[in-house]
């Protein structure tokens, strides 16, 4: 099937089309740079930022796959969760082509719609599969029987989301927004193990995470080195950081995989661009005989295309498209993959 989706979850205006598994367009408009100085996003300034992208960002998409809106056989919408007024604005966008035209919504998960991206990139996931879903917003490892009918949450953070905590450190780091990708770059030039960060839960035997004690503690190293006057060496302490974080996620990752007996490993979300979390994700699988998939980088990121995978897949799987007046529910439970 031809489908179209349209994500708006947080400050991303995406809109995808795919057909079938087979990526046709993938338009993003970011208010990213309109949050910057506040140093995260605000919610009334992305809602207006999705309102004023929306049209051109579906007519863009629709040039770039070389469709017309006649073609599109069904409409699929990320419904949750997100920033209340930011879904809002994609929902309503989503209910008006779908209405319109005459074709089927499905309202999505865009946790699973995360998940469901690498269709696009590496073909149909296999069944079962471990995810580790890792975003700005969202810290959880997921065992993933079917990712149109059957997502279940084996763990999650218990405070900080891992991508919350880069953004955090960052700003400690006065490295600037979003903090992901430019600790990141400033890591490569630093020693992974300058610094002895704390890494919380590694060994509870639990499948959750902990990062804001790991933030706390690269705050104070760095207060502490301002206060004897020494200059801080950013790039020690970034790559620090970051080899604390990817160190616990994949370490919990493969746990699952083996305590589950699953051979399949896939990361998603923001965070899975990171180069060292892919880097010893793909150590650690090799070393535990776990075939692993991640998805190119501006696809682990918001986008419309993975909205539309995940539409697509439901398609296929033969399941209901939404009601018509699918409700934008901002904290859509991860089991609920399309509502
Ligand atoms: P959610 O899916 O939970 O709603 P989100 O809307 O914040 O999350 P995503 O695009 O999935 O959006 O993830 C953004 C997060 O990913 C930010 O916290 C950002 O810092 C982080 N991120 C992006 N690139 C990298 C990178 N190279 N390394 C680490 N973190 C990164
Ligand atoms: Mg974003
Ligand atoms: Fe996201």
């Amino acid at each position: 099937p031809l489908v179209l989706g349209i994500e708006t979850s947080c400050d991303e205006t995406g809109v995808g089309i795919v057909r079938g598994t087979t990526l046709l367009a993938d338009t993003v408009a970011s208010s990213v740079d309109q949050h910057a100085r506040f140093g995260g996003v605000v919610p009334e300034v992305a809602s207006r930022a999705h309102l004023e992208a929306m049209t051109p960002t579906v007519e863009r998409a629709l040039a770039d796959a070389g469709v017309t809106f006649a073609d599109i056989d069904a409409f699929a919408v990320t419904a949750g969760p997100g920033l209340p007024g930011a879904l809002m604005v994609g929902v309503a966008a989503a209910k008006a082509y779908a209405l319109s035209l005459g074709k089927p919504l499905y309202g999505v998960n865009h946790l699973a719609a995360h998940v469901c991206v690498d269709q696009l990139e590496h073909g149909k996931l296999p069944k079962p599969c471990v995810a580790l879903l890792v975003s700005g917003g969202h810290s959880s490892i997921l065992l993933v029987p079917d990712v149109a009918t059957d997502v279940r949450s084996l763990g999650s953070t218990v405070d900080d989301a891992a991508g919350e905590a880069f953004d955090k450190v960052a700003r400690v780091l006065d490295l600037g927004f979003p903090g992901g990708p430019l600790i990141d770059r400033a890591a490569r030039e630093g020693d992974p193990g300058a610094i002895a960060f704390p890494r919380g839960k590694y060994a509870d035997g639990t499948y959750d995470f902990s990062f804001s004690g790991l933030k706390t503690a690269v705050a104070r190293w760095v207060e502490a080195r301002e206060r004897s006057g020494e200059p801080v060496p950013v790039a020690d302490v970034a790559a620090s950081f970051q080899e604390a974080v990817v160190d616990v996620l994949t370490h919990k990752a493969l746990k699952v995989c083996k305590d589950n007996g699953v051979r399949d490993l896939l990361i998603g979300g923001g965070v899975a661009a990171n180069s060292r979390l892919r880097a010893l994700a793909q150590e650690r699988c090799d070393r535990a005989g776990v075939r692993l998939r991640v998805p190119r980088p501006k696809l682990c990121t918001d986008n419309g295309a993975m909205v539309a995978a995940l539409g697509s897949e439901l398609v296929t799987s033969g399941l209901a498209p939404s009601e018509l007046h699918l409700p934008a529910d901002s904290s859509l439970p991860i089991e609920v993959i399309t509502l």
